[in-house]
């Protein structure tokens, strides 16, 4: 088919997306032989348009499926929408819209979109996490997660955000507000359904390991967020009273150092232990951080306050008493909620004994060479070094002090080595509707203790009802599903009398926890996938998506997939092996775009106005994947004017499609040749190492020097160029598809690119026949001349002498010698 001398993108690449639909082109299972790739991009939130993060999300992802099919692979790449949540309950209780409808809105513009931009997903696996037949599986996963013990049903205290209604992970609160909505964050005691991740965190540490193609900036959030640490639980005894204080400390070896002991505000000994004198002071503290949020009061920046109870613990080692405090920097539920108080050795330790005139005892101190300060009179000394008056530990090194002392507290039965871990239980009950049902009924009858009676696997999905949108999302106080008699009013699985269905609706993280292995056999019906398919395809090559969602997502799809494991579903530890985390696109301004600054470019306008392929190219070109970059209108206007090039040169020489020419190549053919065979070789490896900006910038030049090949006469020059122009139409196919098919098909391709081979290079075309050499006169560099690569000392020094630079620097001198260093430099040198 002859192309056009105009380049109309728009109607390309109409024809194109329809002619890949129609051959089904992007189906996994083409080549069922083949080696797997399954390439993955987070499934989106259905809002209402796409924004050009998506855009670079959904490209990278879009790069790789269409690189791996031509590399021969059989390739996974299949989209869908998650689809529960916040965002549509909360437009739904605006414009009074079910979140069905607005979702499935939402859905439909959102794939039209996706189609436009004519990424390669293979749609016969698209699913919504809000189709029953996909949220029946975070049912059955709960169920069997109950029966082992991997979910309880625990009292805690939640963040309860005053603007979302419902309980917030401790990951989504910023600062004391909620990061969705920015309303304040309060503490609040409830009844919840808790999964139990912390007994796989040391597991899930130590698989981060097993993750060399991660970015270290997420592995490192991860390890920072499990938190381990290693050290020492104490036991201090109370002076005159029965109760023991369990202290955790990572610096036991300082224990002589400890001059008070404080507990948490909310720690269940301070009744006990507050003295008739102090009740009134400690009780006005208490109720003061009762009104505080904990991320605020444990801020780094908070100033320390605290208040004696006006008893003594004593120190396990010495039998000395030190006075019990409790302060607002110690929380109930991290480690023990008591710490032992070293300020000498603990800098908010050292600023808290400072304010309340607290003791200071120095026992570590600094090795040889670095001055001791010991009276710690300015600051603490933190790090470890040589113990003094610390009894029979004096003189010892804090590392094996630290050991010894454990050991001794073991002993006494006083305490042990142990660790502890800074990630908590992973609460999931979320007061809202539009969310899984959580399949549990309390029965009035057989269970008044309210534990819960789980819902009978055959009696899945237990299904969100129809709702009066109005009526039940807009009234406050009880969850939306307590409002709905047909839902809330069920009959006991156990004894058959009346009982109410739990009204709680599960975190929408459930949902992408597991999805990517609803991919394989989205219609499956025997369980949540096929095994035999999980088998074939997982883990997922490569994942592309926010950094943001490092602790979140990313750390709970990590365990789910052990979950899976220990279920016997799957093979594998760990979900994915390489993580893409892309950087984000920011206004022209810099600034994040945003309705704010009234810089959002919307990636449908650009469409609108260029075409796919330009937005595609411009987005790959404008940086490396990994980081951000500000919006240019002028890039955008040179992806656009370069695909142009492409499409004229094309159009220019459509009628060397046919001739052919057997060789040799030489002079100009040669030269033509060797540019597009140099293009492919760098662009392959390009896209291998994530780098699409310098992948295009190669093809820019490539086009260059062919349209420098000028004016075409025989047939090998006319058969390089056509070579060269198919070659450049295979190598554009992962970021201009449709450009390239429709040159390609100009050229004789008989069908899209993507089902053709990724091109090899010839090795001998690629090979850099020149090499340059440094000419120097007396060391001094005078010159640089070019010559073959296989030119031996003669020739290099003839041809540098023939340099009029090196002329004049040698001219009337006298040669002493030549210093000849082969492939890198000639050094003349010479007397005066
Ligand atoms: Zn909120
Ligand atoms: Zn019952």
């Amino acid at each position: 088919m002859a192309m056009q001398e105009r380049y109309d993108a728009r109607a390309i690449e109409a024809r194109w997306q329809k002619r890949w639909d129609e051959l089904k082109v992007f189906a996994t299972g083409r080549r069922p032989d083949a080696p797997k790739k399954y390439v993955l991009e987070m499934l989106p939130y259905p809002s209402g348009k796409m924004h050009m993060g998506h855009v670079r999300n959904y490209l990278i992802g879009d790069v790789y499926a269409r690189y791996f099919a031509m590399k021969g692979f059989d390739v996974l790449h299949p989209m869908g929408w998650d689809a529960f949540g916040l965002p549509a309950e909360n437009a739904a209780i605006k414009d009074g819209v079910h979140p069905a409808v607005r979702t499935a809105e939402n859905i439909a513009s959102f794939k039209a979109e996706m189609s436009s931009l004519g990424l390669s997903y293979d749609w016969s696996r698209e699913i919504a996490t809000s189709d029953p037949e996909y949220y029946r599986w975070n049912q059955w996963f709960f169920l069997k997660m109950l029966e082992r013990g991997w979910v309880y049903r625990r009292f805690s205290k939640v963040n309860w955000c005053t603007g979302c209604l419902t309980v917030i992970a401790n990951e989504q609160v910023k600062d004391g507000r909620c990061e969705r909505c920015n309303s304040p964050v309060l503490d609040r005691e409830m009844p919840e359904w808790a999964f139990r991740i912390t007994r796989a965190s040391e597991a899930l540490l130590r698989g981060l390991d097993e993750l060399p193609q991660w970015p270290e900036r997420i592995t490192s959030m991860q390890r920072n967020w499990i938190g381990r640490s290693q050290g020492t639980e104490a036991e201090f005894a109370v002076q005159g009273r029965p109760e023991r204080i369990g202290i955790f400390t990572t610096r036991i070896d300082t224990v002589f150092g400890c001059t008070y002991v404080v507990l948490a505000p909310d720690h269940k000994l301070v009744p006990a232990l507050t003295s008739p004198e102090q009740r009134l002071a400690v009780e006005a503290f208490v109720a003061k951080m009762a009104a505080q949020s904990k991320t605020d009061r444990t801020a780094e920046t908070a100033e320390k306050e605290g208040v004696f109870t006006g008893a003594h613990a004593l120190n396990p080692f010495t039998g000395q008493p030190v006075p019990v405090w409790i302060a607002n920097f110690v929380l109930a539920e991290y480690g023990t909620g008591a710490v032992m108080s070293v300020p000498a050795h603990d800098a908010r330790d050292f600023a808290f004994a400072h304010k309340y005139g607290l003791p200071m005892r120095v026992v570590v101190q600094p090795p040889a060479g670095v001055a001791p300060d010991g009276t710690a009179s300015t600051a603490a000394f933190t790090e470890d070094g040589t113990l003094v008056d610390s009894g029979p530990y004096t003189g010892q090194a804090s590392a094996p002090a630290r050991k010894a002392m454990a050991e001794a507290l073991e002993k006494q039965g006083k305490g042990r080595p142990t660790v502890t871990y800074r990630q908590k239980d992973w609460g999931f009950s979320r007061q809202r509707y539009w969310g899984t049902p959580i399949p549990i009924v309390y029965c009035l009858n057989c269970d008044p203790q309210r534990k819960g009676i789980p819902v009978p696997e055959a009696d899945l999905p237990v299904k969100l009802p129809e709702i009066d949108t109005q009526a039940v999302l807009t009234g406050r106080g009880a969850p939306p599903l307590a409002k709905v008699p047909s839902f809330l009013h069920t009959r006991c699985p156990r004894c058959g009398g009346p009982a109410e269905r739990e009204v709680e609706t599960m975190d929408t993280f459930v949902d992408s926890c597991w999805y990517y292995a609803r991919y394989l056999s989205p219609h499956y019906a025997g369980g949540p996938f096929d095994p035999a398919q999980a088998r074939r395809f997982l883990p997922v090559d490569i994942y592309v998506g926010g950094p943001e969602h490092a602790v979140m997502h990313l750390l709970y799809f990590r365990y789910w997939c052990r979950v899976m494991r220990e279920l016997g579903l799957v093979e594998t530890d760990e979900p994915v092996t390489r993580l893409i985390t892309q950087g984000i696109v920011n206004g022209p301004d810099g600034r994040k775009m945003s309705k704010r600054w009234g810089n959002v470019v919307q990636p449908a306008s650009l469409v609108e106005k260029y075409g796919a392929d330009t937005a595609r190219t411009y987005v790959a070109f404008a940086g490396p994947p990994e980081r951000d970059f500000d919006w240019s209108d002028e890039q955008v206007e040179g992806a656009y004017r370069f695909l142009k090039r492409v499409w004229t040169l094309a159009v220019a020489h459509q009628g060397a499609a046919t001739v052919t020419h057997p060789g040799p190549f030489e002079g100009k053919a040669l030269e033509i040749r060797r540019a597009a065979h140099k293009c492919v070789k760098f662009v392959t490896e390009a896209i291998e190492r994530l780098s699409f900006n310098t992948a295009i910038a190669e093809v820019m030049k490539c086009i260059n020097a062919l349209y420098a090949a000028e004016a075409l006469s025989t047939a090998a020059e006319k058969a390089a160029m056509a070579e060269a122009i198919r070659l450049l139409a295979l190598v554009l196919t992962p970021f201009a598809p449709h450009l390239a098919d429709e040159i390609a098909a100009a050229y004789g391709a008989p069908r899209p690119l993507v089902m053709e081979a990724w091109p090899a290079f010839d090795p001998a075309l690629v090979v850099d026949d020149t090499i340059a050499y440094a000419v120097q006169v007396n060391g001094k560099l005078r010159a640089e001349i070019l010559v073959a690569t296989t030119a031996d000392e003669a020739v290099v020094r003839s041809a540098a002498e023939a340099d009029d630079k090196v002329k004049q620097s040698l001219a009337g001198k006298a040669l002493k010698r030549v210093v000849f260093v082969p492939k890198r430099l000639i050094n003349f040198v010479v007397a005066g």
